[in-house]
């Protein structure tokens, strides 16, 4: 295990697929002044603001096997971040859903194959589908869902596959419900981000279902933590929960929010969303074992922190 995995990566040239995107502009933001930062991504729902300074946007699409070749020459480590991470247009757009996740995952890991980089994967919690046990352990069933947690099972599968027949050093990592900041204007997708945005508007706060369902809330910055450790470790061709191992109710979140940004809102209750799970936690000894990574805000803390950024900047 790495022990200062940005002191590692310095000087590396580094490309993040998806790096307009919430997640990976925080990899890029974190990287950017060490290291040489490329950015791949088609802006489909990424927001150029949020690309720091020090990295080069390319604008083109992970589906694309020449516009990929081309953003990975020279390349040393691929943050792949590129999705459609939104779950309900997988839904409703299954075959776009699969082409920019699943197919879009295989072009990568080709280019980086032939470029020998390592890579580390953007995979999901989506993956295990409805757990049988709390909490949700790598090797435990993986029945998607969605073809968001289907593609994305995929593409975890083929990072593995990568490492075992090609030798690369991958590493797939399985975000939970991840929260924090946004580095551009565009405010990130999730539950956290929508109860603040109508909390700071006095509006109601609507929850789906009876707001008992819980998840594993992970700050950006931990994903980032995870992210370059996975991409310093030795312990490649594996796949790692990135959670805090503790769980949340939605009303929780949805008491917290109103009560913390001080909001006249109240919370109102509507039909539970299809095929939402119960719930979800997940179990990090394998990360902080092979990985050395620890949780290190724990979701009150995350979130008032989150509270009083949006305060400062409005
Ligand atoms: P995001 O939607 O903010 O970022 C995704 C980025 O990928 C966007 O900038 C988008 O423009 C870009 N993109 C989409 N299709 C592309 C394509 N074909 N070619 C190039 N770029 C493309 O999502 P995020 O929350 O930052 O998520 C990052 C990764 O983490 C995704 O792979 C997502 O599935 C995964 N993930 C996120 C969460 C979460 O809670 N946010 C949880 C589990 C997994």
């Amino acid at each position: 295990m790495s022990s200062d995995p940005a002191a590692t990566l310095a000087g590396q040239s580094v490309l993040v697929t998806g790096g307009a995107g919430f997640i990976g502009s925080h990899i890029a933001a974190a990287l950017a002044e060490d290291c040489e930062v490329t950015i791949l991504d088609d802006l489909s729902t990424g927001d150029p603001t949020a690309v720091p300074d020090d990295a080069t946007l390319v604008e083109g699409d992970v589906r694309d096997a020449r516009a990929v070749g081309q953003a990975m020459e020279g390349v040393d480590v691929v943050f792949h971040e590129a999705a459609m991470s939104d779950v309900t247009r997988s839904v409703r757009s299954p075959v776009e859903g699969h082409r920019r996740n699943a197919t879009g995952t295989v072009k990568v890991l080709d280019a980086a194959r032939r470029a020998d980089a390592r890579v580390v994967t953007a995979s999901s919690a989506a993956i295990y589908g409805h757990p049988d046990s709390l909490p949700v352990h790598e090797s435990d069933r993986k029945t998607p869902t969605s073809p968001y947690g289907i593609d994305k099972l995929a593409a975890d599968g083929y990072t593995r596959a990568y490492a075992d027949l090609y030798d690369l050093p991958t590493v797939a990592l399985r975000y939970f419900n991840v929260y924090g900041p946004a580095r551009g204007e565009r405010e990130p997708a999730g539950v956290v981000s929508a109860f603040l945005d109508r909390a700071r508007n006095d509006a109601l706060v609507t929850v789906h279902g009876d707001g008992t369902q819980t998840r594993d809330f992970v700050h950006v910055d931990d994903v980032v933590q995870a992210n370059l450790l996975a991409a310093t470790t030795d312990e490649v061709g594996a796949a790692y929960n990135v959670g805090t191992g503790t769980a949340v109710s939605i009303e929780t979140v949805a008491e917290r929010v109103i009560d913390l940004v001080g909001a006249d809102s109240r919370v109102v209750y509507d039909d539970p969303r299809e095929g939402d799970i119960k719930h979800s936690r997940a179990a990090i000894g394998r990360a902080r074992e092979q990985l050395g990574y620890e949780p290190t805000l724990a979701f009150d803390d995350g979130l008032s922190t989150l509270v009083e950024r949006a305060s400062v900047s409005n």
